[in-house]
């Protein structure tokens, strides 16, 4: 069997979610760009469904208690390990994403340590005060039912990370993935679905029109939203109707800064990785890297070695660790960034054009060097395979650089440890890593400020986000 063939496994998946032929939406494989399936395409009348059976199931899914729900999200989590490989082999078509390097393969393990990990964090009640009169405990109940609504860049392990919290907290989920990555997310969802109860988790395929009224139904109590801070601003002014609570992980454009000192060819991967893990199509990705001048030709080198030795091609090839864009939006943002830069004086050292040889959408990965802030590369969210790289002279102005954007969902600085923590005291963002960028951690909180937008996923913070605080008094 060839590479590209579908698994018997890839099959069974695929025809429990695609629309019959004929009908839904085609999807198509992002390398080859040949149709992969057909999505379903629901209306607003099927989602107005799905929320009333998924809040008829909550009291039940509830009243089961944490043990029993444990126990149920272990076996989802075993479930989608079984499943595991033909799962990522749909991912990398559907996606983009590579079988190996930190794309599918990744994503789908992933998946399952974030439910193991949700299924059990403890958030147990606290006694705020008890001085002999009176006795307050604050409780943490199940908010009802959460709407979430995804991106496409790591379509199933952004929807786990929407479910995995919300189930283990009592509450049903209803969610909607973007229309660009449907089949992978729902796939996940149907290996979910063989152990869970009927109704507590429930996917539904539909365009912007379901995602908008998903974000303002009535009897939708909490909205999970990962996507652009345009989508973002949408759905807080649906909140004023439905008074939903709101967890938004929206755009970023995280600076990174490179300190004077600091040995380039020591931080040339995991800088490298920082900024295009995924092809770059990453919220948290280093998106504009700011070098002290005494070590900017040399980073600047290293990343130029890195770039051309790194095999880029269809995903299901084992050799590749880059892909494709994931759709023409993307890659014409991409190539548009790019041409602006090269007539704005940006040095491109290396990519600088698509590469149809390897198929419509792939774009190599591109080094813009000598580009200063105000030009749109450095300015705007790429969301791709660019990164401009910055030359300063005086870290106050790093700094300032770094905070000079209303988007803050993470931020690097490399150097010596102590010299980047206080730099890093001083970083407008959710995260700041210290000589890496990017890594997740399903027991360390995450979120953005400024136009990153606000709530916190993953660990005990993860938890009372999909959860209603109660206080017993007395
Ligand atoms: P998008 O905002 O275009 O779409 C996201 C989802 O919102 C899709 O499912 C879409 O159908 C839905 N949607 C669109 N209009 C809607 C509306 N009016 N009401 C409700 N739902 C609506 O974003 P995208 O292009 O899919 O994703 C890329 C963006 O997501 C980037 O900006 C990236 O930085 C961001 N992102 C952020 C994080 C994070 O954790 N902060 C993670 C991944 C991606």
């Amino acid at each position: 069997m060839s590479d590209s063939a579908l698994t018997s496994e890839e099959t069974v998946l695929l025809d429990r979610v695609q629309a019959p032929a004929g009908e839904g939406r085609e999807i198509l494989d992002a390398a080859t760009r040949e149709v992969l399936g057909r999505a379903p395409v629901q209306t607003v009348a099927d989602l107005d469904a799905a929320i009333a059976r998924a809040k008829a199931a909550q009291p039940g899914w509830e009243a089961l208690g944490h043990d029993k729900r444990i126990a149920l999200m272990m076996q989802t989590a075993d479930a989608i390990d079984a499943n595991a490989e033909a799962l990522a082999r749909i991912l990398s078509r559907e996606q983009g994403k590579p079988l190996n390097g930190p794309n599918a393969r990744f994503e789908v393990g992933a998946c399952s340590a974030w439910l193991r990990t949700a299924a059990s964090t403890v958030l147990e009640p606290q006694v705020v005060v008890d001085d002999g009169e009176t006795h307050a405990e604050l409780h943490y109940r199940a908010v009802g039912v959460v709407g979430a609504i995804g991106p496409w860049n790591w379509p199933m392990m952004i929807a786990i990370w929407q479910i995995a919290p919300s189930l283990r907290m009592g509450n049903t989920v209803v969610l909607k993935p973007s229309e660009y990555t449907p089949l992978s997310v729902l796939a996940m969802i149907s290996v979910m679905n063989e152990v869970l109860p009927a109704d507590v988790l429930i996917g539904v395929s539909g365009d912007r029109e379901v995602g908008a009224r998903l974000a303002s139904h009535p009897d939708v109590d909490k909205v999970m939203f990962t996507g652009s801070t345009a989508t973002g601003r949408k759905i807080i002014e649906s909140s004023a109707g439905n008074l939903a609570r709101l967890t938004l992980e929206l755009g970023g454009n995280d600076a990174g800064i490179v300190l004077p000192g600091t040995d380039p060819a020591a931080i040339a991967q995991d800088l490298f990785w920082g900024a295009f893990i995924n092809t770059g199509q990453t919220c948290a990705a280093l998106k504009r890297l700011y070098v002290h001048d005494s070590i900017y030709d040399e980073v600047v080198e290293q990343l130029a070695k890195i770039a051309e030795a790194t095999p880029m091609g269809n995903g299901l090839s084992e050799d590749n660790v880059l892909g494709p864009l994931q759709n023409k939006q993307q890659f014409d943002i991409v190539n548009r960034l790019v041409e602006d830069a090269k007539a704005h004086g940006g040095r491109i050292v290396t990519g600088g054009a698509p590469a149809p040889e390897l198929g419509e959408l792939f774009y190599p990965i591109t080094l813009v060097a000598d580009v200063a802030d105000g030009t749109a590369i450095v300015d705007e969210e790429q969301f791709g395979p660019i990164l401009p790289i910055i030359k300063y002279s005086d870290v106050e102005d790093a700094v300032a650089s770094a905070n000079r954007l209303n988007v803050g969902l993470g931020g690097s600085v490399w150097g010596d440890r102590d010299e980047a923590r206080k730099v890093a005291a001083r970083i407008q963002s959710g995260t700041v890593w210290i000589n890496s960028h990017g890594g997740v951690h399903p027991m360390i909180p995450f979120g953005g400020v400024k136009g990153s937008g606000y709530g916190l996923e993953f660990g005990v913070e993860g938890l009372k986000a999909v959860a209603v605080p109660q206080i017993i008094n007395g």
